[in-house]
C-alpha cells in the first residue's frame, strides 16, 4: 500500500488533533523556559571551564539566528561545522536548524582530501571552526567556491595568526553585533534541519538528511526509559562527538529531558575525562568501546571510579565481555550496550535485561549482555537471507540486518542510487541473529564475515573473546584465503605487554569459547590497530596488508 493509499482510506475519519509540527528549536525554547538555570559546562577549548545555562543558550543562539540571516545563510542552506562537543557548536545546531537552514557537522579525523569532498557536495555556505582545526581549514577551504565565510569558534584574543585565515570572523564578536530577540519561524516538520556523512570506509562518503520532524522522534526515542532513561536528574557528558550522528542526539534530547550537560571539548582522553566527570558529578556517558577502554584505565590507575558516574552507553563498535564485565563488576557502573547507525539518527537497540534474566547470575547474564539489545519502539527490524527470505528469530539464524521507520534515512543526499530495498527496507550491512525475546546480535559486518566453507564465522565473536585473553590489549579478525575452505579466520594483535603468545597458546584459550572450527589459522602483532574517523576498525587497511597472507601453508 503506498502512503497515498493510505492517507485515503476509505470511510476513515480525520483525527480532532492539533497538527503542530515537531521541530528543533522548540526543544532549546522549552529547556530555556523550564530548566532556565539547568547548566552547559564545557571544558572550552581554549582551556578553561565554561558554564553557561539553557536560558542563556536560548538566547545567544537566537543573536546567532541574526547573524546568520546578516551573512546571508537562506532556508536550505548548508552551514558546516567542523567542532569539538561545545556549547557554541550545540548553538549553531539550534540556530541553523531554527532558520531553516541545515547544519553540516563535517568528521575532523577524516583526511582534507574527504573534506574537501565533502564541502563541495554539502556546497556548503559558511564554515565555523574550532580554533584545533584552523591547519586543516587553511588546507581544504583554498578554492571553495560555495563558502561566504569562515568563522572561528572564539573571541577576538584567539583569531588564528595564519596569513590564510586572515579573513575569518569571530564567533563571539559576530553574535555580540545582535539583538537576542529572533522568533523562530514556523515551517513544516519534513524541512531538513541537519546532514551527516558517512565514514566512507568504501567509495566516497554519503550525506544523511536529518529532517526535524526526524530528529525530533528520535529525541523521544533518546529519553525513553528502555533506552538511555534521561532525565532532570541526570548529567549527561556525551564522549560521542557532535560531528558523529548528531552525539547520538543527545544536544537534542538533553534540552527535552531537562538533563544538565558536560561537554568535554578536546579532551577525549582517560585521564581528562576522569578528571571532569568526577568533578562536575556526571551521572551517565556515552561512548565507543576505545574511549571507554582509555577510561577504565585511569580507574584502575586511581582504584576507584568518577565519583557520581552510574551508568553508560557502549556503541559504534562490538562491546566486549571484558569491557563491560570491568565497568560492571569492578567499578559497579551500568552498562548498556547499543546499536545503530549515521542512516538510523543513530538509535536501533539498546540492551537492557528483561526480568526474567535478572533473576540470573552475571555469568549467565553475559551471553544476554554482549547482545547488541532489544529493538526501540518505532523501529521495525527484519533478518533476511540472501534471497530475501526472511528468517527465524530463534537467536541462532544469522542474515542481513533490515530497518525501516521515522528516523531511519530513505536516500543519501544528492545521490540516485536506491538506497532501500524494494519493499522499502533500508539493509544496514549488518549481519546479525535476533532471538525470541527480541534481543538482536551483530555477528558481523557482511563484507567482513567470514566464509569459511559453506558456513559463517562472526569476526566480531572471535575479536571479542581474543580481547579477553590477558596478554592480548587489541584484536581484529580478518579472513584470508584458504586452498579448501575459501576464507579462514586471522587473527591480528597488539599485545598487552612485552609477552607476546603463540596461535597454539591464544586458540587453547579461545576454544573455551567459540566453537573449534573458527579457530584462527594464523596470528600476527602489529603495534597499532588502525582506526577509522568514528573509532572503528579499519579492515580493509588490514586486508591490504595481509593480503599475501594464504592460511594452511
Ligand atoms: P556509523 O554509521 O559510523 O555509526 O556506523 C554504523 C555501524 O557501526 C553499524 O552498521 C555497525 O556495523 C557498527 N556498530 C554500531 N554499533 C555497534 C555495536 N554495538 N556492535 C557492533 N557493531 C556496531
Amino acid at each position: 500500500m503506498s502512503q497515498a493509499d493510505m492517507n485515503a482510506m476509505p470511510g476513515a475519519l480525520p483525527g480532532l488533533m492539533m497538527d503542530r509540527p515537531l521541530l528543533v528549536a522548540p526543544l532549546l525554547t522549552y529547556a530555556a523556559q523550564f530548566h532556565s538555570d539547568t547548566e552547559i559546562i564545557t571544558r572550552s577549548v581554549e582551556g578553561p571551564i565554561h558554564r553557561t545555562t539553557y536560558a542563556e543558550m536560548s538566547r545567544r543562539t537566537q543573536r546567532l539566528a541574526h547573524a546568520l540571516i546578516a551573512l546571508g545563510v537562506k532556508p536550505g542552506d548548508r552551514v558546516a561545522t567542523l567542532a569539538w562537543n561545545t556549547w557554541r557548536h550545540m548553538e549553531l545546531y539550534f540556530a541553523v536548524s531554527g532558520i531553516g537552514a541545515i547544519c553540516h557537522t563535517i568528521n575532523p579525523r577524516l583526511s582534507n582530501e574527504q573534506m574537501r569532498y565533502i564541502i563541495d557536495h554539502a556546497e556548503d555556505r559558511l564554515l565555523f571552526f574550532d580554533l584545533t582545526f584552523a591547519d586543516a581549514v587553511a588546507d581544504t577551504c583554498k578554492g571553495r567556491k560555495s563558502l561566504l565565510a569562515r568563522v572561528v569558534l572564539s573571541d577576538a584574543a584567539h583569531r588564528p595568526a595564519r596569513a590564510e585565515l586572515s579573513d575569518v570572523l569571530t564567533y563571539e564578536e559576530l553574535i555580540a553585533a545582535h539583538d537576542e530577540d529572533y522568533a523562530w519561524p514556523e515551517f513544516d516538520e519534513n524541512t531538513a534541519a541537519s546532514l551527516c556523512y558517512t565514514s566512507g570506509t568504501t567509495g566516497n562518503p554519503k550525506g544523511v538528511l536529518y529532517s526535524h520532524r526526524s530528529l525530533v522522534l528520535h529525541s523521544f526515542a533518546c529519553c525513553m526509559a528502555a533506552t538511555m532513561s534521561l532525565n532532570v536528574d541526570d548529567r549527561v557528558l556525551p564522549i560521542v562527538p557532535m560531528f558523529h550522528v548528531n552525539a547520538w542526539g543527545l544536544p537534542y534530547s538533553c534540552p527535552m529531558s531537562g538533563a544538565t550537560l558536560i561537554m568535554p571539548g578536546r579532551g577525549l582522553d582517560g585521564p581528562s575525562l576522569f578528571e571532569l566527570m568526577d568533578s562536575e558529578f556526571v551521572t551517565c556517558s556515552q561512548g565507543v568501546p576505545t574511549v571507554w577502554m582509555s577510561l577504565l584505565a585511569t580507574m584502575r590507575e586511581k582504584g576507584r571510579k568518577p565519583k557520581a558516574l552510574k551508568r553508560i552507553l557502549i556503541g559504534g563498535a562490538a562491546a566486549s565481555e571484558m569491557l563491560i564485565e570491568a565497568y560492571e563488576a569492578e567499578f559497579g557502573i551500568q552498562v548498556n550496550h547499543a546499536w545503530g547507525m549515521t542512516e538510523m539518527s543513530p538509535l536501533g537497540v539498546v540492551n537492557n535485561l528483561k526480568p526474567k534474566f535478572l533473576k540470573k547470575t552475571r555469568a549467565e547474564q553475559m551471553p544476554q549482555k554482549l547482545k547488541q539489545g532489544r529493538v526501540v519502539y518505532g523501529v521495525d527490524m527484519r533478518i533476511v537471507d540472501i534471497e530475501g527470505t526472511i528468517l527465524a528469530h530463534d537467536g541462532r539464524t544469522p542474515g542481513h540486518l533490515q530497518v525501516r521507520g521515522p528516523w531511519i534515512a530513505k536516500s543519501y543526499f544528492k545521490s540516485d542510487s536506491a538506497a532501500l530495498t524494494t519493499d522499502g527496507w533500508f539493509d544496514t550491512g549488518d549481519i546479525a541473529t535476533i532471538d525470541a525475546d527480541g534481543y538482536m546480535h551483530i555477528t558481523d559486518r557482511a563484507k567482513d564475515v567470514i566464509k569459511s566453507g559453506g558456513e559463517w564465522i562472526s569476526s566480531v565473536d572471535l575479536e571479542n573473546a581474543a580481547l579477553d585473553h590477558p596478554q592480548i590489549a587489541h584484536a581484529a579478525v580478518i579472513g584470508i584465503r584458504h586452498p579448501k575452505w575459501l576464507e579462514r579466520p586471522y587473527l591480528i594483535c597488539v599485545a598487552r605487554g612485552a609477552q607476546k603468545p603463540s596461535l597454539q597458546e591464544v586458540n587453547a584459550y579461545l576454544e573455551t569459547k567459540v566453537p573449534k572450527w573458527w579457530l584462527p589459522d594464523g596470528i600476527a602483532f602489529v603495534d597499532a590497530i588502525p582506526l577509522g574517523p568514528t573509532g572503528k576498525i579499519q579492515k580493509t587497511k588490514l586486508r591490504e596488508q595481509f593480503k599475501d597472507v594464504i592460511a594452511g601453508k
